[in-house]
């Protein structure tokens, strides 16, 4: 399971889900602050 929730995670993911991931990213990467005002829009 994931590290940071109860999902199961897929072959791609090794220790944690890709929406933890990208949580985690966000407040190991300064540079993904979103005060800055640089959120990615899909
Ligand atoms: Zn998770």
């Amino acid at each position: 399971m994931c590290a940071g929730c109860t999902k199961e995670l897929t072959p791609e993911e090794t220790y944690a889900c890709s929406e933890c991931v990208d949580e985690w990213l966000i407040y190991r990467d300064p540079n993904g602050d979103i005060s800055d005002g640089n959120i990615p829009e899909q």
